[in-house]
């Protein structure tokens, strides 16, 4: 009995061992699953920390680079003041004696940015022409070709195309008198157009008319020339005789116009000079009451010509000689 006994003591023995070592093992094991997460955790936490470590350390260099270069804008900025203080300086010096200078300095300062470029009136009024209109206005009925004459001609013709460019003449000649009109403003002038658009139904002795009853001082007329010898090119311009019939005593300032509208003209733009020719048989010019000049500005059969006047860059410096012109014109 007593050996049973003991084994069963032992078997009991055995089992609260295991039993403890089992319980023992899953604590160590729970414990050792927390301690997994806890490092898991940690790890986590100095990824983070890393990362804004090098946040940190980022924007701090971009605060370092952006210091340096306002750094280096600073410099820039007071680099430019000192060549521009420099600069004035100079100015001044060679401007000590102009009041004019002074005068425009004020004005510039004075005023809104958007008036900049207007000038203050001149009192001066120039009349524009562009000569021609879109070929689908018909012009073809019948006027005199001058106050009082029995010559009828049609009240308006088309007009020549590019050769090369196929620019249509009646929009060359408008665009070119924008651009003039646009100069001549800013210079201080007024300026009366005969028309702004290609639909204008308005005859040769009306536009005449229409620019002396505005008040206009000049009349220039703004056109281009064709040939049938394409190697024909350069500008001229056309003013009446001396012997015209009906606006001979317009004839001296007429030719005067012409004469140096033409030369600053050719002298702004390197188009050649063809000098100025006399002609009594153009209504526009026989209707006019105040000097008046045909700016024939280039040949459109001339492929040279042509393809420069189709330029738009070029159309500016075109306009540009002949405002230098109308300048010279009321300088003398
Ligand atoms: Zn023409």
């Amino acid at each position: 009995m007593k050996r049973p006994l003991a084994q069963w003591g032992v078997m009991a023995l055995t089992v609260i061992c295991v039993l403890f070592a089992a319980i023992s093992s899953i604590k160590v094991m729970g414990q050792l699953r927390s301690t997994q997460e806890k490092l898991d955790k940690a790890q986590l936490a100095i990824l983070s920390a890393q990362k804004e470590i090098d946040e940190i350390q980022k924007s701090r260099e971009e605060e370092a680079k952006a210091a340096r270069q306002k750094a280096l804008d600073e410099k820039k900025v007071q680099e430019a003041k000192e060549a521009a203080e420099g600069a004035s300086q100079e100015r001044e010096v060679q401007e000590a004696d102009s009041d004019d200078a002074q005068t425009e300095e004020e004005n510039s300062e004075g005023e809104e940015p958007s008036n900049s470029f207007e000038s203050p009136s001149n009192g001066i009024m120039v009349g524009i022409d562009p000569g021609h209109q879109g070929s689908w206005v018909d012009m073809s009925a019948l006027e005199p070709n001058a106050p009082g004459s029995s010559e009828m001609k049609a009240r308006c013709t088309t007009g020549t195309t590019g050769n090369y460019t196929h620019l249509e003449e009646y929009q060359l000649n408008l665009d070119v008198s924008m651009k003039l009109r646009d100069i001549l403003e800013s210079r201080g002038y007024q300026v009366v157009m005969t028309r702004e658009d290609n639909d204008a139904n308005i005859s040769n002795a009306e536009r005449a008319q229409k620019v002396a009853e505005a008040g206009a001082d000049i009349y220039v007329r703004i056109h281009a020339n064709s040939s049938d010898d394409t190697s024909v090119s350069g500008a001229l311009t056309m003013s009446p005789s001396s012997t015209n019939p009906y606006v001979a005593n317009l004839y001296e300032e007429s030719y005067r116009l012409s004469e140096v509208i033409l030369d600053y003209y050719c002298q702004a733009t390197g188009i050649g000079n063809r000098g100025v020719t006399l002609t009594d048989s153009m209504t526009g010019i026989n209707w006019s009451t105040i000097p008046v000049t045909i700016v024939e500005m280039g040949f459109m059969s001339n492929q040279g010509d042509d393809t420069k006047m189709a330029d738009s860059q070029f159309q500016q410096t075109m306009a540009e000689g002949i405002a230098n012109g109308i300048d010279a014109y009321f300088a003398q």
